[in-house]
C-alpha cells in the first residue's frame, strides 16, 4: 500500500518525493571524494571534540531546551538581543518550524526555482501552495518574485547565496525588493552560506532585518562551522517571529552535543575563519580553472560551483563518479560541485578537463 493510496495519509504525501541527500560513492581504487553536500571538508577542531566529549557524559539527561548558553553566545557573537533568536535542528529544522507557524492549506510560499530542494518539500508538507519563480540567468529575479506575491502569500524565501547556483543578490536590489513586500508577508533570507560571501555588494541580512519587522534571517552551523552532523541552525528576527519559531520547535530538537559543539565553535572562530578563507581561495581557483578550460561557471559566493549541463547532466555526473568523485546532479539542468580540499578539487578538475564536451 503506497503513501498516496492508503486512507490514513494526507493527500499531499503522494506528491512528495522526500529529500534526496548527497550520496557517498566508492571510486575505482576505493577512493571516495564527496563533493555533493556543500559540507566543510575539514574534520572537527580538537576544542570542539573536547566539548562534545564532555557533553557526552550527560547522555542520560535531556538537553537544555532553552539552550541558554548557546543563545547567550549567539547574542554576543552577532550582537543581537536574545529574544531575536530561535534555534532548531539545522536551519532546515528552523525553516520547518517557521512554516509550521505561518503556512497552511490555502496559503502560498513563494521562492525562486531552482533553489534549495528542502523548500518545496517543507512547503508541501505544510499544506501551503508552492509558487516557484524561475531564476533569471542563474540568479534571483526579484521583480518577478515581488510580482508573484498575492493576498494568500505568507512567506517568501530568498536563498542568498542561492543553492545550487552560488549566485547572490546585491544590497540595492534586495532592499528595493523588501520595500515592495507588503506587511502581511514574511521574508526569510536563507544565509546558509553567508560566511563564504566576499562581494561587498552582497548584504548581510543581519544588517537589514532590524528596520524590517517582516524580515528574518536563517543561519547554520552546518557549513562554515563544520557541524553538519550535529544539526544546529538558528533564526534571527524580530521577537514576534523568533518566539513563534521557538513555539513550533519539537521539544529538545537541538541536543546538548550540538549545543556544546556550537558554543565551542563560536569560541574558535579565528581558526574556523582561516578554513573558510582557504575554501574561498579554492573556490576561486576551481572556478578560474574551469573557465580557462572553456566551461561557463556563474560567479559564486558560496562553497560550491554550478555547471549547467542540460541533457548531459547525468553523463557528466557519471564521469565524476567513475573517478570516485560524488557531485550533485539535478536532472537535465546541471551539476553542483562543492569545494573540497585542494587535492579533492584537483581530482574534480581532472575529470572536467577530460570530459569531451562543455556546458550543454
Ligand atoms: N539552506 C540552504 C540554502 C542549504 O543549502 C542548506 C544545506 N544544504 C540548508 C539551508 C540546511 O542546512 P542545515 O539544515 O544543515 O542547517
Amino acid at each position: 500500500v503506497s503513501a498516496s493510496s492508503s486512507p490514513y495519509f494526507r493527500d499531499v504525501l503522494g506528491a512528495i518525493p522526500g529529500y534526496q541527500p548527497g550520496r557517498k560513492i566508492e571510486g575505482p581504487d576505493g577512493r571516495s571524494i564527496k563533493l555533493s553536500s556543500n559540507e566543510s571538508p575539514h574534520g572537527p577542531l580538537p576544542s570542539v571534540l573536547d566539548a562534545v566529549a564532555e557533553a557526552a557524559t550527560l547522555l542520560n539527561r535531556y538537553p537544555d531546551s532553552g539552550a541558554v548558553e548557546l543563545t547567550a553566545a549567539l547574542a554576543n557573537r552577532f550582537d543581537v538581543p536574545e529574544d531575536h533568536l530561535a534555534l532548531g535542528a539545522g536551519s532546515v529544522g528552523v525553516l520547518q518550524q517557521l512554516l509550521e507557524a505561518t503556512a497552511e492549506p490555502g496559503t502560498e510560499v513563494v521562492y525562486a526555482w531552482r533553489s534549495f530542494e528542502a523548500y518545496p518539500l517543507l512547503a508541501d508538507l505544510s499544506g501551503a501552495t508552492s509558487v516557484r519563480v524561475p531564476l533569471s540567468e542563474e540568479t534571483h529575479d526579484l521583480d518577478a518574485l515581488a510580482a508573484s506575491i498575492t493576498d494568500r502569500t505568507r512567506v517568501v524565501l530568498v536563498c542568498n547565496p542561492n543553492n545550487p547556483t552560488g549566485t547572490a543578490v546585491r544590497e540595492e536590489a534586495l532592499t528595493a525588493f523588501l520595500d515592495r513586500v507588503p506587511d502581511h508577508v514574511l521574508v526569510v533570507l536563507d544565509e546558509a552560506y553567508r560566511e563564504y560571501v566576499r562581494d561587498p555588494r552582497v548584504p548581510d541580512g543581519l544588517t537589514l532585518y532590524p528596520d524590517r519587522p517582516n524580515v528574518a534571517v536563517l543561519r547554520t552551523f552546518s557549513k562554515a562551522y563544520g557541524l553538519a552532523a550535529l544539526r544546529v541552525g538558528f533564526l534571527v528576527g524580530h521577537p514576534h517571529v523568533a518566539s513563534a519559531v521557538r513555539k513550533t520547535m519539537v521539544p529538545f530538537a537541538v541536543n546538548h552535543l550540538a549545543q556544546a559543539a556550537a558554543v565551542a565553535s563560536l569560541a574558535a572562530e579565528d581558526e574556523l575563519s582561516r578554513r573558510v578563507e582557504a575554501t574561498v581561495k579554492e573556490r576561486e581557483r576551481v572556478r578560474e580553472a574551469l573557465v580557462a578550460d572553456g566551461w561557463v561557471v556563474p560567479p559564486t559566493e558560496a562553497n560550491f560551483v554550478w555547471l549547467r549541463l542540460g541533457p548531459h547532466t547525468s553523463d557528466f555526473a557519471a564521469a565524476c563518479e567513475a573517478a570516485g568523485v560524488a557531485v550533485r546532479p539535478f536532472a537535465d539542468e546541471g551539476v553542483r560541485i562543492s569545494i573540497g580540499t585542494p587535492e579533492e578539487n584537483d581530482e574534480l578538475l581532472a575529470v572536467a578537463h577530460a570530459y569531451p564536451r562543455r556546458n550543454g
